[in-house]
């Protein structure tokens, strides 16, 4: 028979991660492990055990092993076909619902969340706002069937009438609203930022590449925010809010994007670690029509 002590000796991990295996496998808490080390394990929880450890020893992510990661409090499934949520990306949940929370009590908020991967974003607005309408975008059809999965999970499909929506789109490219639609009150992404010859890259190769680098690498990993950017303005109410999450070196780069295209009171905010993730800025303002007085 092996004991719990038996296996966690020689399973080859750190301690901690040995333990949380263990309480996905068997619901056994981390104190419960250390009280009864005398615990035995069956052989199919044992057969289970040595195929994630065997996994996490490959250098495969946490989130992907046990198919799961927490975000703003909601366990989310993630899968290989989805960015893992990270807990810097809860910033811009916050930023977002601190921009609906100073719309009038009677408004209905709606929201765009560009390039959603596992659903995390949009989901977590959706649950902390039950009344908001939100639309969720990605490239891909494989990680929105797991954002679907997640917001069914995740959402009481009853909520106070809000609504979430999923579409497959190339960034704007494709995007279908209301006829009548009056604009986003909050454009929300998360997109894929990284530079193409980034040093950290190697260490992201579980991560899908279409959600780090984007579908076109490149050099300062700014494509995808330049596309954003670019049409943003005319998918916002006149007080809409963009805000985008962006890389530890490119707030500034960001922000100057932001400028350059009429965007108002533009600034960046710090995630946990004191680095300038999300910047952001109001719908530039709507041209004053400067067309001569009609005579006669
Ligand atoms: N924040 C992630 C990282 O640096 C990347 C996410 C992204 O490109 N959107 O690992």
């Amino acid at each position: 028979m092996v004991t719990l002590a038996d296996w966690m000796r020689g399973c080859g991990l750190a301690r901690l991660d040995a333990q949380v295996l263990v309480e996905s496998v068997q619901s056994w808490s981390r104190a419960t492990q250390a009280a009864h080390p005398e615990r035995e394990l069956d052989a199919r929880a044992l057969e289970r055990l040595d195929t994630l450890a065997s996994r996490l020893r490959s250098g495969e992510p946490m989130a992907y092993v046990l198919g799961q990661r927490e975000f703003y409090g909601l366990a989310l499934e993630v899968t290989p076909d989805v960015l893992i949520p990270r807990p810097d990306t809860e910033l811009l949940v916050e930023l977002a619902l601190r921009h609906l929370d100073a719309l009038p009590e009677a408004h209905v908020p709606t929201v765009l969340d560009m390039g959603t991967g596992s659903g995390a974003v949009a989901i977590a607005i959706a649950h902390a706002r039950p009344k908001a309408r939100i639309w969720a975008l990605d490239a891909s059809g494989p990680a929105l069937a797991v954002a679907r999965r997640n917001a069914q999970r995740l959402l009481d499909p009853h909520r106070e009438g809000g609504a979430l929506r999923f579409q497959q789109t190339d960034w704007w490219d494709g995007l279908r609203l209301p006829s009548a639609f009056a604009g986003f009150d909050c454009i929300i992404s998360n997109p894929p930022y990284i530079a193409a010859n980034d040093p950290h890259l190697p260490a992201l190769r579980h991560e899908p590449p279409l959600a780090l680098t984007g579908r076109h690498p490149n050099a300062d990993g700014l494509s995808d925010l330049r596309r954003i950017v670019a049409q943003a303005d005319c998918h916002l109410s006149d007080e809409g809010c963009l805000l985008l999450e962006h890389g530890y070196d490119q707030a500034a780069a960001v922000r100057n994007l932001l400028t350059a295209h009429g965007f108002r009171e533009v600034f960046s905010a710090r995630d946990l670690g004191g680095i300038e993730r999300v910047s952001g800025g109001l719908c530039p303002r709507r041209q004053i029509d400067q067309s001569p007085p009609k005579i006669g």
